[in-house]
């Protein structure tokens, strides 16, 4: 079966260039000058011709950080890996790698087990695990190292939600020097978890109780705090380290320093730290449920230093954080209390899409563009060369995207289950023409034409920022 897309403008990470992109069985077989003897008789011979003229041909998506199903609060995240992976499939994306959580008391492995329950036979596009390490023990770090050998090359930690995914400082660096021998890379999410449950008791002692709290009561500073932590802890343990969601200016310098003097420290943003603000969560009424997720959303001017490091490669990955719980009955859980809503704000369908607004606005070039969302998280987490790039060999995940078109966000039109958009109304520059996985066409003409089943899980190698 062969696929030819005519005549785009294949945008990489390095450059942007006109060719003719042959796609045979799952693969890209070659690309050619449009008009070249090759490209005119790929264009006789193809079963399929996709125009791509006046549109960009780029790698599909990455998105490294979804959480489909994940239990939360007594509830679950309200897509499935089904639902979502054909709402990441709308949006452009084509790869995402989801968190398989170890609760407390529970075997690493058989978290990843119950993941691949989840996931297995019903996602659209092809997928990955990170796993949650929420236990440490000998046995857990035992099971780090037989992760890596099953294609889970990386843990994710958690400074914050003590009682839950919490580790201390002690479990951390244990974990970290586990990390550092396998060549796996830890992921933290750093907020100071114990200082912000004090200011949450406190906050709900004085009776405040409105969706506006949960951002008052977890400062950027102690996040700031955390990351800072984190690095040393990185630094003495000799591990790398990968901020998740990177939301305040503080992280950001932290993580710039440490970069600066040398250290495997990179970090990730999401859309909403760059679009959506502290004003949000004080919308009237419980409006600001909606946009309560962990960082929480910033004043203004914490988005900008975001763009800066997007520019300057000190973020080297937008992912989504896709975590979502719909407005009626499940954000619902916290009228009154701000701890009890679910955290979370969907958006794994939007990223390829707000990020665009970025170069539209001139933040960012096209080819910055490909390689945050796509390029650097396939190097990231061991996944370059079969993704994240169109060259002879790797996966044909491709995406034709039509920079000119104009949509507009709505929960109206949009394919996550889930019951509100956070970016309700948002009008948008450039849109997703064509989206291929693996060679077949998932959507084209408005419409979804992939099945569930069809996307794989992806073993993934060790990072390929890392010597
Ligand atoms: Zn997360």
């Amino acid at each position: 079966m062969s696929t030819l897309i005519h005549s785009g403008l294949v945008v990489s990470a390095t450059g942007s260039l006109q060719a003719d992109v042959l796609v045979e069985g799952e693969s890209v077989a070659a690309l050619a000058q449009p008009g070249s003897a090759p490209a005119e008789s790929w264009k006789a011979s193809a079963e399929t011709v996709i125009d791509a003229s006046g549109k960009y041909v780029i790698p599909g998506g990455i998105d490294v950080h979804t959480h489909m199903q994940l239990p939360f609060g007594g509830t679950f995240a309200s897509d499935t890996f089904e639902t979502g992976t054909v709402a990441a499939a709308w949006g452009g994306t084509t790869t995402i790698v989801d968190f398989a959580v170890q609760s407390k008391g529970q075997s690493l492995l058989a978290g990843i087990d119950a993941w691949h329950a989840k996931a297995d036979g019903g996602c659209a596009i092809d997928y990955g695990f990170h796993a949650i390490v929420s236990d440490v023990n000998e046995a857990t770090l035992k099971e780090m190292d037989a992760a890596v050998g099953a294609g889970i090359t990386s843990f994710k930690m958690f400074m914050a939600y003590p009682g839950v995914f919490y580790s201390t400082d002690g479990d951390i660096f244990l974990a970290m020097q586990r990390a550092k021998a396998n060549g796996a890379v830890i992921m933290m999410h750093a907020e100071n978890g114990i200082a912000i449950d004090r200011l949450v008791a406190q906050a709900l002692a004085e009776g405040h109780g409105d969706p506006v709290y949960h951002g008052l009561t977890r400062p950027p500073e102690l996040e700031g705090e955390a990351t800072s932590r984190a690095i040393q802890l990185a630094k003495v343990s000799g591990s790398p380290l990968y901020i998740v969601h990177l939301s305040a200016s503080q992280a950001l310098e932290a993580v710039a320093e440490a970069r600066d003097g040398g250290q495997n420290v990179f970090a990730e943003t999401c859309p909403q730290y760059l679009y959506l603000a502290l004003d949000d969560l004080a919308k009237p009424g419980f409006e600001g449920a909606k946009y309560v997720a962990s960082p929480p959303l910033r004043p203004r001017e914490h988005s900008e230093q975001l763009w800066r490091g997007l520019r300057t490669n000190d973020l080297a990955v937008v992912s989504t954080d896709h975590c979502p719980f719909c407005f009626k009955d499940q954000k619902e859980l916290g009228r009154g209390d701000f701890s009890k809503i679910p955290n979370g704000i969907p958006g794994v369908e939007h990223r390829m899409d707000l990020i665009f607004q970025g170069v539209a606005a001139g933040r960012i070039s096209r080819e910055r563009w490909v390689e945050i969302c796509s390029t650097s998280p396939a190097r990231m987490f061991g996944l370059y060369g079969r993704k994240g790039v169109i060259a002879p060999g790797a996966d044909a995940d491709l995406v034709v995207y039509d920079p000119a078109a104009k949509q507009t966000i709505s929960a109206e039109t949009h394919h996550m289950n889930v019951d509100y958009s956070a970016y309700e109304g948002m009008e948008i520059t450039g849109r997703v023409d064509t989206v291929l996985s693996r060679g077949s066409v998932v959507i084209r003409g408005g419409a979804f034409h992939g099945k569930p089943g069809h996307g794989r899980f992806l073993p993934r190698a060790l990072s390929q920022y890392l010597l």
